[in-house]
């Protein structure tokens, strides 16, 4: 028989960035932290790291960072991005800024972002990271994981007495919990894929392009991104159609990659000397959004993460809404004491599954803004008009990016204000032809007109 597990006990499946963290947090307020991860211990000096991939770091990222006291050490090895620079394909330039002077969101590495979480985990009392553990199932009767060591290939089974599912986008542990009565699951694959790519880093390990900005390469049917690496070099993912006429299923041959990206990306593609072999080398990553309900089983299973929500990652805010579940978490943790964790579940979800919702409808809004809309010079306008609004009326106007991505309002209720901004910016565009018309008396009248029929914020 295998041995009960302690009292105070917690389990984490996944040592990924949510998983990571949430151990921190779960161990600082005392619990004796179990975590399983798949993968080799990423920083053992013969596991090969693989490709560089950086993520968008925003505000609710940085305040869960902050709240297991890590934001600062992060920073400094983040760069600041503080707007979005497009490039058109005769390779002109627009820059939109994300925020208000001062704000930005950062480009930091993945890597480099789950090795810290992990130094830390391990360094704090009470954590045991087991890594090489997959886990196979869960029977959630008798509270026991069933894992295989994947350098033995051994199986073997581990009771849990309260297990925290972070294990990403095809969760072992969100597959157990399928199999309960009345569970909601949904999964919706985009059409389209992702690429990642390089540009290198110029003589001396220079920025070809400016440094502070995520490059977009919008195109209406498709688009390309960029974000800046330390050492001068850009990670670019392409999203790109997996069938059609222009599509990953199109481009066969270096030749075709060459031209294809000789014809729409003018200015990257010589900055781009390794394309070819990337294009071929690098797996076509797929775009899913996965929705379930409950994200708990009784008071003792809860889905954290990409596990419970995994979005596409067109606004940048998979792992800061993942981070975000880790403050929400620990608030609840404070309220109703640590041992009240049919309360602390139940809220969870019932507080985190609308917000989450609301932030999988957002990335995919996001997508057509960043692919199609802001190649639109009326649609840049729009956003000029909105930024104009905005210092006119702080705090009655809070463009919808900023809330997403510069707040910690709740997403569902940025959401909500958005789509009224939208209806608003709808009904006011058609009086505006160039920036100046703001000022025009008709305006301004509509505008307070408009503002004053908002809800209070
Ligand atoms: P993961 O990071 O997927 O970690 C899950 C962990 O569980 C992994 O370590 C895995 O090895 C382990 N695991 C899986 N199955 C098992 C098993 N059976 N047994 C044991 N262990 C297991 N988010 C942002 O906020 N900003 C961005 O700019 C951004 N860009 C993105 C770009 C792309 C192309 C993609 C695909 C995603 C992007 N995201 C971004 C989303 C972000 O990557 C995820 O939201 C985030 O990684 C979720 O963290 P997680 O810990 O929940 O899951």
């Amino acid at each position: 028989a295998s041995p009960t597990a302690a009292p105070d006990s917690v389990t984490i499946m996944g040592a990924g960035l949510v998983g990571s963290l949430l151990s921190l947090y779960l161990a600082r307020r005392g619990h004796a932290v179990q975590v399983f991860e798949r993968r080799p211990d990423p920083r053992r000096a013969d596991v090969h790291e693989g490709r560089s991939i950086n993520l968008a770091l925003s505000d609710r990222g940085w305040k869960a960072l902050g709240g297991v006291g890590v934001a600062n050490d992060i920073r400094q090895v983040g760069i600041p991005m503080s707007g979005r620079v497009m490039h058109d394909v005769h390779g002109n330039l627009t820059r939109q800024p994300y925020g208000h002077e001062g704000q930005a969101i950062y480009s930091v590495n993945r890597g480099h972002l789950n090795r810290r979480l992990l130094d830390l985990a391990e360094g704090q009392t009470g954590v045991q990271v087991h890594f090489g553990q997959q886990c196979l199932g869960i029977d959630l009767k008798t509270k026991e994981l069933r894992l295989r060591d994947t350098e033995t290939r051994q199986e073997h089974t581990a009771p849990y007495q309260r297990l925290f599912g972070t294990d990403g986008a095809f969760s072992a542990v969100r597959a157990a919990l399928q199999r309960t009565d009345r569970f909601d699951y949904s999964q919706d694959f985009l059409d389209y894929g992702y690429k990642e790519l390089t540009i290198a880093a110029g003589p001396g390990g220079a920025w070809q392009f400016e440094k502070n900005a995520l490059h977009i390469w919008p195109r209406g049917q498709y688009l390309m991104i960029a974000l800046p690496n330390l050492d001068g070099s850009f990670n670019c993912t392409l999203f790109f159609p997996f069938e059609g006429p222009e599509s990953f299923a199109a481009l066969q041959t270096p030749a075709d990659v060459t031209e294809f990206f000789t014809r729409v990306f003018p200015d990257a593609t010589p900055l781009m000397p390794a394309l070819t072999e990337e294009f071929f080398a690098h797996p076509t990553g797929s775009l899913v959004t996965v929705k379930c309900f409950p994200w708990k089983y009784d008071d003792d299973v809860l889905l954290l993460g990409d596990a419970a929500h995994a979005i596409v990652p067109f606004y940048g805010q998979g792992m800061n809404a993942g981070f975000e579940d880790c403050t929400v978490l620990n608030q609840l943790l404070d309220q109703h004491g640590d041992a009240a964790w049919a309360d602390i579940f139940a809220e969870f979800q019932a507080q985190r599954k609308p917000n989450n919702d609301a932030m999988a409808d957002l990335a995919i809004y996001n997508f057509v803004e960043m692919r199609d809309r802001v190649a639109d010079p009326r649609f840049l306008l729009q956003k000029k008009i909105e930024a104009k609004i905005s210092t006119q009326f702080p705090g009655r106007w809070v463009p919808l990016y900023s809330q997403v991505t510069f707040s910690d309002t709740p997403y569902a209720e940025a959401w909500a204000a958005g789509q009224r901004q939208d209806a608003i910016m709808a009904r006011l565009m058609p009086h505006i032809q160039a920036e100046a018309d703001y000022e025009q008396p008709a305006v301004q009248a509509l505008v307070q007109q408009e503002l004053a029929q908002q809800p209070a914020r």
